[in-house]
């Protein structure tokens, strides 16, 4: 299995090419937008789920699914399409990408979509810290507006659609869709209880649909090659392609589009050069973004990469951020510096989460050095559960998920780890894992 060039969708993915209009419209972008909008809005949320299109944004829900949840009538309200430009997860850098080596893709997108759930104003919620792809992002939506692609009368379609870019102060917790919600709003970014969910209750208390940017960026082209393309590429229920952002130990880390459901072993042949000393070499794998449960290498090795392949395995695809840890690497550590992260990211309003992040985080960094006992693990795997699914937003499954993993597939390490020092003491104190 491997995508043909004729079937990718980023097509200036390293930037080696014009991103701006002239260039997008030379990749075939902007074609026949006008005459989507045209067959109208149930005909564009029908090809849209007849594609198979699940969100790339880390959960994979069905995207024309999510859109039909908005109410098909207003009733007096507007409706907002919000953009998930808040590219946080550790090890996810693909829709950074996009955003500057091919925006029209996205701002494409976006008129597409807007029109799909009847809003007439998009907002796109950037991270903080991507102020380059910013700066190109705001360039692109300009380039359209200038050439009327976006505005009154949008691509000539006969429909009103403006388009704003609002950039964000850098908190993980606003990629929760909620969260970003607040944010936007000019509140703090703290995720609200549901239901009621956005597509009732969302932006300013309007029908809102919150996307991530790959799911929008790719529309275009499903409409444009139809529904069936899309299908025929991927497995069942995972189809398509798909941004992976590979990193960690391979020989080139990369970012590259692929079939979905190319399995571990080629994506990584391929596209970066092998693990690092080969694949006798390799641990473990991360194969979503820091949140998902680490998989070790022999069930990993030759498993198709897509979601319901990856939820077998007890993980998840996640946002495809894979990363790859061969033998050299202390995983209760690398998985005590995860849990750091998710710590210092927690934004405390529930118990669970604000407690038990960092309680989670002190445990495992004792373990990595070896200076707990042994019935701390299962203490520590049951707290876990009392976080997973008790608080507000998904945060709190994010730090349960990798340290499950780790007692999952580790427990022998840490066991050993709590063995050595047993054996050879020294009063250390608890290193910061953020160290
Ligand atoms: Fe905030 Fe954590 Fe609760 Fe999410 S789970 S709302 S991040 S405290």
């Amino acid at each position: 299995m491997m995508l043909a060039d004729k079937d990718r969708i980023f097509t200036n993915l390293y930037g080696y090419h014009d991103w701006g209009l002239e260039g997008a419209k030379a990749r075939g972008q902007w074609d026949g937008t006008a005459g989507f909008i045209k067959n109208g809005r149930d005909w564009i949320i029908d090809e849209v789920k007849k594609s198979g299109l699940r969100g790339r944004g880390g959960a994979g829900f069905p995207t024309g699914l999510k859109w039909s949840f908005m109410p098909k009538e207003s009733d007096g309200r507007p409706h907002y399409l919000v953009v998930n430009a808040d590219e946080s997860e550790p090890g996810t850098c693909k829709d950074r990408e996009i955003m500057r080596n091919d925006p029209h893709h996205l701002v494409e997108g976006c008129l597409l979509a807007g029109f799909a759930m009847a809003a007439h104003a998009g907002y796109i919620y950037i991270r903080g810290e991507y102020i380059h792809e910013r700066h190109r992002l705001q360039a692109a939506i300009d380039q359209a507006y200038d050439a009327g692609l976006l505005g009154k009368n949008a691509a000539g379609s006969g429909w009103d659609f403006d388009l704003y870019l609002a950039h964000g102060a850098g908190a993980y917790i606003c990629g929760e869709e909620t969260a970003l919600i607040e944010s936007l709003e000019g509140k703090k970014g703290m995720p609200r209880l549901k239901p009621p969910f956005p597509a009732n209750c969302g932006l300013y208390g309007c029908p809102t649909t919150v996307n991530n940017v790959e799911t929008i960026a790719v529309v275009p082209e499903i409409l444009r090659r139809g529904s069936e393309w899309f299908v025929g590429l991927g497995r069942p229920n995972n189809s398509g392609t798909k941004l992976f952002c590979i990193s960690g130990h391979v020989n080139a880390p990369c970012n590259v589009e692929e079939e979905m459901g190319i399995s571990f072993r080629e994506l990584i042949d391929r596209h970066c050069g092998g693990v690092r000393g080969g694949f006798d070499n390799l641990l473990a794998v991360i194969p979503g973004g820091s949140s998902v449960p680490v998989v070790p290498a022999d069930q990993i090795i030759d498993s198709p990469m897509d979601f319901d392949s990856l939820r077998d395995l007890k993980s998840g695809l996640g946002t495809a951020a894979v990363i790859v840890m061969d033998k050299s690497t202390d995983i209760i550590r690398a998985i005590a510096r995860i849990s750091y992260f998710y710590k210092h990211e927690s934004c405390g309003q529930c118990t669970p989460c604000r407690e038990g992040t960092g309680w989670m985080w002190r445990v495992v960094s004792r373990m990595a050095e070896g200076r707990a006992q042994k019935r701390e693990i299962d203490m520590l795997l049951e707290v876990t559960k009392q976080v997973e699914g008790h608080t507000i937003c998904a945060l709190g499954d994010a730090a349960a998920w990798p340290v499950q993993g780790l007692i999952r597939h580790f427990r022998h390490e840490i066991e050993a780890r709590i063995d050595d020092y047993a054996a050879n003491p020294h009063p250390e104190p608890i290193r910061e894992a953020a160290e």
